[in-house]
């Protein structure tokens, strides 16, 4: 059943720079590694085991019943609980079905907070998270919430639930996930999950051909304030086509290395001398062999 929760309390509102308003859908998270390394060690502790996997499948249903979906609205929008746990559950169907990463346990499901108006949008999150930075959407690692803003686009609303509720996902997983495969999974896997309307977007197949792999994959960009809001975009394309690109063709390298992920500390050059370790050839080979399936049209 929906809720609806016209807001009534006043925020205090500062003023909003109207170029802010064209920031990019998916400059969406926010990335709360500083302030939440002491819940890192809970999340270790709460997760499940693989061994779990079977269970939590079972599980999905009931703990989809459970999650909370929170309504700041103003406007009719067509958004309401059903819509939105049979998109989070095909979410969760290829999470299990291609990493054989299971759904959060029960105490880690995210709460989901949307808004249709972009003022409550901006109070809330500089009161929760001390600014307002995310202009669709975030999800926080220390209070665990997934909060969207709402706009008239059920597909780009949708899309950004399942990319923030991917974070909680990934979070849960591995702890200490990179930036790149954070925003690569959830871009990915938001993209194959919405349940199929009219027009759906494809995956990126992108390959800056002047992109240094190395430095890529050792630097976290979406946390950079020096970076421009264009560069991030482009930031997010190729993370999401590295990850569709390992997804399709290097699958069992990859949930090898998220494996062994799981059991890291933050550190970008330990993860990144992971995935150089286990893939064949290393790096280099990793990058030849992106480029290539990029650049074929064909190849899925
Ligand atoms: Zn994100």
């Amino acid at each position: 059943m929906q809720r609806l929760f016209f807001t009534y309390i006043l925020f205090s509102i500062s003023t909003l720079a109207a170029a802010n308003e064209l920031h990019y859908r998916i400059q969406t998270d926010i990335n709360l590694e500083e302030r939440t390394t002491e819940v890192n060690s809970e999340f270790l502790l709460q997760r499940s085991t693989r061994n779990d996997v079977e269970k939590n499948i079972l599980d999905v249903s009931d703990n989809l019943d459970n999650i909370e979906v929170t309504y700041f609205l103003n406007n009719n929008i067509q958004l309401n609980d059903e819509y939105i746990k049979e998109n989070i559950r095909s979410l969760i169907h290829n999470y299990s079905s291609l990493l054989n990463w299971p759904f959060f346990s029960a105490t880690l499901k995210p709460n989901i907070i949307l808004f249709d108006n972009r003022k409550e949008f901006e109070a809330y999150q500089t009161e929760k998270v001390g600014e307002y930075r995310w202009h669709y959407g975030y999800y926080s690692k220390s209070n665990n919430e997934a909060v969207i803003f709402i706009n008239d686009s059920t597909k780009d609303s949708t899309l950004t639930i399942l990319h923030e509720v991917s974070h909680a996902i990934n979070y849960q997983r591995i702890p200490s996930i990179p930036g790149w495969l954070n925003e690569g999974l959830a871009e990915y896997m938001s993209k194959i999950s919405l349940i199929k309307t009219d027009d759906t977007k494809p995956v990126s197949k992108y390959n800056d051909s002047t992109l240094s792999i190395k430095k890529f994959l050792k630097r976290n960009y979406f946390n950079d304030r020096n970076v421009s809001a264009k560069q991030i975009s482009n930031y997010y394309q190729i993370s999401e086509s590295l990850v569709a690109f390992l997804i399709s063709k290097e699958n069992q390298y990859l949930r090898r290395t998220l494996t062994s992920l799981e059991k890291l500390p933050f550190s970008l050059s330990g993860h990144y001398k992971e995935f150089d370790r286990l893939y064949p050839g290393g790096i280099d080979a990793l990058a030849e062999n992106w480029r290539q399936w990029a650049n074929n049209p064909h190849e899925n």
